[in-house]
């Protein structure tokens, strides 16, 4: 199953009026629609505008309106860090603030190579009572943090602002149970302690010295409480493997029970290496029955209203498919979609549908190119995210009989 991050798109102007996977030059998924069932695919319902990982436990088959409690955790298991039952997740920036605390740069400057050092040092320092706190860095200016604790409630607001120019936002039980005050509290107090700590770093006296915004604060989003979710083994009795450079979507396949080994290369931005990600792959699929590939780019440049970085996304999309179709024996189920549209003149998610293709080799084709406009006609017709899994396990033979 290959998912492209943010895959479908609308018509541009900037492309002629065209869709970036129409505008791309895409022979392999040309090919492979050619001998495919095409459909469309609302990730979670339509009308519903999904983050990623609301989306991609819907195309698992695990209802996010049961399942989902908020991407903290998933970003934490990610970012490898062992959760257990009752732990709050948390995503973080690290973050540039005043004197006042206002935010003056909501990424510490984006580019902080410092970043891996300065999570390790919180990690090993950031103390507070009756709780503990771990943290871990994932990409960038980004981390996970998780505290863990008896009675903890995720039911808490963030600290980041969202924006520059306003002040870290002190955290508040958003429901009026005992946990989630105290929750609350203990988010403060890690904050507090965090901004103490940073503030005095030696790598951030060097920032300043060479004019670079110090990353003396953080950020806190998307609480979420850790519980266990169904994996693909007992859903679908299927050893299940994953490659992702994402935290958060290797977070989700890791919850789902799929092995998420960390591949050299595979970074979840444009300059992923695709060679590395298809073998990989293909490696994966001798102990496995089901492997899960995805790619990342695509939704960047959506996000950064790139119509022509999309356009090579979908290319480099294009190659990836095809490199793995070169390893497969051809016995395979293939799936080809995305996780949901980041229409380039939009810049954010769309509930629009996207574009499936479902390759077995006793199916006949019907599509023409692999394009939102094309895969509108097909045969799968429109599905849910969550009827997706069990199309997939039809066409490998793998449905038990409904009734007798
Ligand atoms: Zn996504
Ligand atoms: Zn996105």
């Amino acid at each position: 199953m290959f998912v492209s991050d943010g895959l479908g798109d609308r018509p541009s102007a900037r492309l002629d009026r065209r869709t970036p996977l129409q505008a791309a030059s895409t022979p392999n998924l040309d090919e492979i629609a050619r001998e495919s069932m095409i459909g469309s695919l609302y990730p979670v319902a339509p009308g519903v505008t999904p983050g990623s990982d609301t989306a991609h436990l819907s195309l698992f088959g695990l209802d996010p309106y049961v399942y989902y409690k908020g991407r903290g955790p998933f970003e934490a298991v990610g970012a490898g860090l062992d959760l257990s039952e009752g732990d709050v997740a948390f995503r973080g920036n690290f973050a540039t603030v005043d004197d006042n605390v206002k935010v003056v740069d909501r990424r510490a400057g984006r580019s902080l190579p410092e970043a891996r050092q300065l999570a390790d040092y919180l990690a090993a320092n950031l103390k507070v009572d009756g709780a503990h706190v771990l943290l871990k860095s994932t990409t960038e200016h980004r981390f996970a943090l998780v505290i863990r604790g008896t009675g903890l409630d995720a039911s808490v607001s963030d600290t980041d602002p969202h924006r520059a120019g306003e002040r870290l936002a002190v955290c508040k039980p958003t429901s009026q149970t005992e946990a989630a005050v105290r929750t609350a509290q203990l988010v403060n107090q890690v904050t507090q302690r965090a901004h103490e700590l940073l503030s005095s770093h030696p790598l951030n006296s060097e920032r300043i010295q060479k004019g670079l915004p110090p990353a003396n604060s953080i950020l806190l989003r998307g609480a979420g409480k850790y519980t266990r979710l169904p994996g693909f083994g007992s859903l679908y009795g299927l050893r299940a493997a994953a490659v992702t450079g994402t935290a958060m979507v290797r977070g989700v396949c890791c919850m789902v029970g799929m092995d998420s080994p960390r591949v050299p290369g595979v970074t979840g931005d444009k300059n992923t290496d695709i060679t590395a990600k298809a073998s990989a792959a293909l490696s994966l699929l001798i102990e496995h029955d089901f492997v899960f590939v995805h790619f990342k780019a695509t939704d960047s440049a959506g996000h950064d209203r790139d119509p022509e970085g999309k356009v090579e996304m979908v290319e480099k999309l294009d190659e990836l498919v095809g490199r793995v179709l070169d390893g497969l024996r051809g016995d395979e189920v293939v799936c080809v979609t995305g996780d949901h549209s980041t229409p380039v003149d939009i810049g954010e998610h769309t509930a629009d549908p996207v574009p499936l293709l479902v390759h077995a080799q006793d199916v006949y084709g019907d599509g023409e190119r692999f394009t939102e406009a094309g895969s509108a006609f097909g045969r799968l017709g429109r599905l849910n995210g969550s009827q997706l899994m069990p199309v997939l396990m039809n066409q490998a033979n793998r449905i038990r009989k409904f009734g007798e």
